[in-house]
């Protein structure tokens, strides 16, 4: 896993580089505290809650996502599996105690993964029922806050990201189109409560869910509390997961307090990497001092049409204004070379010469053992970002390609036993690709 070389002293698991701003039209939002370089560190985020898809459940641990063949299942249960007993006992203490009696039933009607979040989220804030009373003294704190920094910071003006109160205070953008989705939400989430009540000692002790139950205050609480909480899910959960050029591996939902502040763009300035149980982002491009930080919700702009981003946007309630959807950029399929561009004759020599180097040194570097020799190309490929990004305006299918490659590189440079291709014969055939493209590039006229 990389490490935080210079740590901000208000956000702990943020490089001093990022500071988290607020403003009328953007709400919260990350900024470039100073100029960062292409390929640095700006974040390494452990979700505040996270779940593995169906599908997972029995290759990763429920609780660290920690990959494992031998994994230890749950003493009651089968949709549980642990890769070892510490992690078993843990998730048995902070929340699957609740779950485990109401699993079986609520899977027979195939909830979706966010709804379990939402779930699994309120059973841990309140400690399993346990600290009801604490949680809403300290919500109905927050609430009072009305001023925009106040929200998110701790009493001693740190942003953890483990504080639920960063994942309560979320900007929510639910609009009227909603409506359905917010009427399956009260549906899921009475089921869950009524299962929970009956089945499990959340409210003190067991209960017969009748008139009496519908009135008690603890279990009104609980029910509102965990209709946000899908709300907040279903908008905010970032899925995570092993990814590799344009195809990712998905193995779950993870709810980022941090990251999930900075705003989209379908050309981010941001590449994110998930190592277990931790996402990375990494700065895509130079970013200079005030520049906003990206994230893009959507696959990026060079891997999907303009229509069908803007589609899978709404869903979230989110209208995108980035220059690629106000240019209508093409996608990679479309070639779109420094070559074919208005810059100067000079630059486009400075380019050539550059690119005929990287070719010596790249083809050195794959006559050796590609992973050995990832961290220099890495190097030499953020050279080449860094470049391009001065020297040609964007769209360019090189600087894409650059920083595909890069992403590609920090997810081989950090290769735990997996399954999916992001393996050292992987990194090797996406550096062999990369060649062959810059290759073909300097060919053209
Ligand atoms: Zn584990
Ligand atoms: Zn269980
Ligand atoms: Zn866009």
């Amino acid at each position: 896993m990389p490490k935080i070389s210079a740590p901000n002293v208000k956000i702990p698991c943020a490089s001093d580089a990022i500071a988290v701003e607020h403003s009328a039209k953007l709400v919260r939002h990350l900024i470039a505290t100073r100029k960062i370089k292409s390929g640095e560190i700006l974040i390494l985020e452990k979700p505040h809650c996270s779940i593995l898809d169906q599908r997972s459940i029995y290759t990763y641990c429920s609780h660290c996502l920690q990959i494992s063949w031998t994994l230890i299942p749950c003493k009651y249960c089968v949709y549980a599996a642990y890769y070892s007993e510490l992690c078993r006992d843990k998730a048995w203490n902070e929340y699957h105690e609740i779950e485990c009696s109401i699993m079986g039933f609520l899977l027979c009607f195939s909830v979706p993964e966010q709804y379990w979040l939402g779930v699994r989220l309120t059973i841990m804030i309140s400690q399993k029922g346990m600290k009801l009373a604490t949680l809403k003294e300290e919500l109905a704190h927050v609430d009072r806050f009305k001023g925009p920094h106040t929200k998110e910071n701790s009493n001693d003006g740190k942003f953890c990201n483990d504080q639920y109160r960063n994942i309560y205070t979320l900007p929510n953008n639910v609009g009227s189109s909603f409506v359905l989705k917010q009427l399956v939400s009260v549906l899921w989430c009475a089921l869950s409560i009524c299962m929970i009540g009956r089945e499990t000692e959340m409210f003190g002790k067991k209960m017969e869910v009748n008139y009496t139950f519908t009135k008690n205050p603890h279990v009104i609480f609980v029910g509102e509390l965990m209709l946000r909480n899908v709300d907040i899910t279903l908008m905010k959960a970032t899925v995570f997961g092993a990814s590799c050029r344009s195809a990712s591996y998905d193995h779950g939902l993870a709810l980022l307090a941090l990251c999930r502040l900075a705003n989209h763009s379908c050309d981010p300035n941001t590449i994110e990497q998930w190592y277990t149980d931790h996402l990375a982002l990494y700065a895509a491009y130079p970013i200079e001092k005030g520049e906003q930080i990206f994230r893009s919700y959507v696959p990026r702009y060079i891997v999907m049409e303009k229509s069908t981003r803007r589609g899978r946007l709404q869903d979230r309630n989110l209208m995108c204004e980035c220059i690629p959807c106000k240019e209508d950029w093409p996608t990679l399929v479309t070639y779109c070379s420094y070559k074919q561009k208005a810059v100067t004759q000079e630059a486009k020599t400075k380019i050539d010469a550059f690119l005929q180097q990287y070719l010596v040194t790249h083809s050195d570097f794959l006559q050796k053992d590609i992973t050995q020799n990832i961290p220099n190309i890495i190097i030499e490929v953020i050279k080449m970002i860094e470049l391009l990004h001065n020297l040609v305006q964007k769209p360019c299918s090189e600087l894409d390609m650059a920083v595909t490659m890069l992403k590609d590189l920090y997810a081989a440079a950090d290769i735990v036993y997996d399954y999916v291709p992001v393996t050292p014969p992987g990194i090797t055939i996406q550096c062999l690709v990369f060649y062959a493209s810059l290759q073909h590039t300097l060919s053209k006229n």
